[in-house]
């Protein structure tokens, strides 16, 4: 049974990762140089730069990550964050900042004596609605593909409903409340909200649906680690995974177009890059799995109409630099500026990761959220001038939060929505996927063709390297389940 994966993301090589140790015969195909889309690492100059994600969850003991290595027999080289220990800090408006230390009480306790007491109700309900959540969100097949997944849904919600009992009327209420509901009126705390969920469901408070706010919002209690050399580590260890288990990834070998025969996939026909540019070839197989955005694969298929981002998805604008560690003030590695201007997130490199730049140095990536609409059309002579007031827009934001940022960095670089086109080949840069701003808002893995799934940051549950991983996950049960081998996914378990 032969699986041909289009693409190497972290979603596309999960699925990829977990068919090959299930024994199918696995291709990858990417089109650029390596591994990981959106969560790549990239060398430049000495320096390995992260091209988008940089803050990694789900390695607490018992969480997603740790065993999905411990399935695939690999490691993932990160370093765990401690107890207490404080992830990011977030820079409010009135000079003052709040940090996200990882332990629900910690959080408290920093949220108590920044924002008072009239914040404790809001965070006791986070934490009761995301220890609910947790038991059942990894690998939920929401909304259900298939019947088999159906199943699932119900054989893994009825137990967790039954559970929840109490909890019950007030869960189903967040599914149709805003986020802000449970928020107190400080406005300080409302931009804290408004910021924090903008980067983990891409809406503000008022328009992020609650449960999965209080989700979104449990970020530092989750395992959250420093992916040593970069995020792209991990997609590594998945394409090393994948090979381990008999599988190929395929660099520069970019997917043209899906053969159709009788309302399947037949094949693809694949573009070759590098020393064999301009050769072509056909794979045929039985599966197809496209990590790809619902636009990205209506463009492969001879019979779809175009389809385009949707009116509110967003682009990312980052800026990447490196500079002397003794110019960064201490503090956590992660920094959020939520005063006025451009919310603007701020990742450095770890201290003890001495792969990322040279001694003494430190790389530092800074992103804000861009409208797409203004990106398209431009001329390039127009890009040109509003890729540098964006960066310049950004810049100023991370002088805030780092004093003397420009004078001391040793080089920057800006990326726009164009360069994530270009390296992501995401249509017109999309990243992030749907905003969460309703339950049904993300899709299915389904597609109009029986032997092709998608999979990836626009299914449930959405973006970020952890939900694309489960998401990817759940298209390798779906595929092994639709396959109806007697094993443990098809008798609803999950792989790990
Ligand atoms: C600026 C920014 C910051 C972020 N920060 C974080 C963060 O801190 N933490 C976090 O967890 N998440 C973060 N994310 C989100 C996270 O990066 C994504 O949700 C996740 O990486 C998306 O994975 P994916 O599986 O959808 O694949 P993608 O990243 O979309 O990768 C798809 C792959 O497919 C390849 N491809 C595309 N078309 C073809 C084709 N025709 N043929 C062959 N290959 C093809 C691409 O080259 C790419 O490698 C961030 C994203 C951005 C943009």
């Amino acid at each position: 049974m032969k699986v041909v994966v289009i693409g190497a993301g972290v979603g596309g090589l999960t699925t990829a990762a977990l068919l090959a140790k299930a024994g199918l015969e696995v291709v990858v195909l990417e089109a650029h140089l390596y591994a990981g889309g959106s969560a790549g690492t990239f060398f430049h100059q000495g320096y390995r730069f992260d091209a988008g994600a940089t803050l990694l969850a789900g390695f607490d003991p018992h969480g997603f990550f740790p065993r999905l290595a411990q399935s695939l027999g690999v490691q993932f080289p990160v370093r765990k964050l401690e107890q207490g220990e404080s992830l990011m800090r977030v820079w409010l408006p009135q000079g003052r900042t709040v940090d996200r230390p990882v332990g629900h009480s910690h959080e408290l306790a920093a949220q108590l004596e920044v924002f008072g007491p009239a914040v404790r109700p809001f965070w006791d309900w986070q934490e009761r609605r995301a220890r609910a959540l947790w038991t059942v969100a990894e690998g939920l097949p929401f909304p259900p593909a298939d019947g088999s997944e159906l199943l699932k849904l119900v054989g893994q919600g009825i137990p967790w409903a039954h559970h929840n009992l109490r909890d019950l009327p007030g869960i189903l209420a967040d599914f149709l409340r805003p986020a802000s509901s449970h928020a107190p009126a400080d406005l300080v705390f409302r931009r804290f909200l408004d910021a924090q969920l903008l980067i983990a469901s891409q809406a503000d408070a008022q328009s992020t649906y609650a449960l999965f706010g209080a989700a979104a919002l449990d970020l530092p209690h989750r395992g959250p680690a420093m992916p040593l050399g970069g995020m792209g580590s991990v997609a590594d260890t998945l394409a090393q995974a994948v090979r381990a288990h008999g599988g190929q990834v395929l660099y520069r070998h970019r997917a043209e177009r899906l053969v159709l025969e009788g309302g399947r996939v037949r094949a693809v026909d694949v573009a070759l890059g590098g020393r064999r540019r301009g050769e072509k070839e056909r794979l045929e197989a039985d599966w197809f799995i496209a990590n790809l955005t619902p636009g990205d694969l209506a463009a492969l298929s001879p019979n779809s109409l175009a389809l385009s981002p949707p009116s509110d998805g967003w682009g990312a604008f980052m800026v990447h630099a490196a500079l002397p560690a003794a110019d960064i003030p201490p503090g956590p590695p992660y920094r959020q500026w939520a005063g006025e201007g451009d919310w603007t997130f701020v990742s450095l490199s770890d201290l003890y990761d001495t792969s990322r730049a040279p001694d003494g140095l430190r790389v530092l990536s800074a992103s804000v959220h861009t409208p797409l609409g203004e990106w398209r059309g431009l001329s390039e002579a127009a890009y040109q001038a509003q890729k540098k007031v964006w960066q310049a827009r950004v810049e100023r934001q991370v002088e805030r939060i780092i004093p003397g940022f420009a004078e001391s960095a040793k080089l920057i670089l800006g990326a726009s929505p164009r360069t994530f086109a270009f390296y992501t080949r995401r249509q017109e840069g999309w990243v992030g996927g749907y905003p969460q701003v309703h339950p049904l808002r993300t899709p299915s893995p389904k597609t109009p063709y029986n032997n092709l799934l998608r999979v990836g940051e626009t299914i449930f549950p959405g973006q970020s390297v952890p939900a694309v991983a489960m998401g990817g996950m759940r298209v390798a049960e779906l595929v092994l389940s639709r396959l109806g081998g007697g094993n443990a996914v098809a008798k609803g378990k999950y792989i790990l």
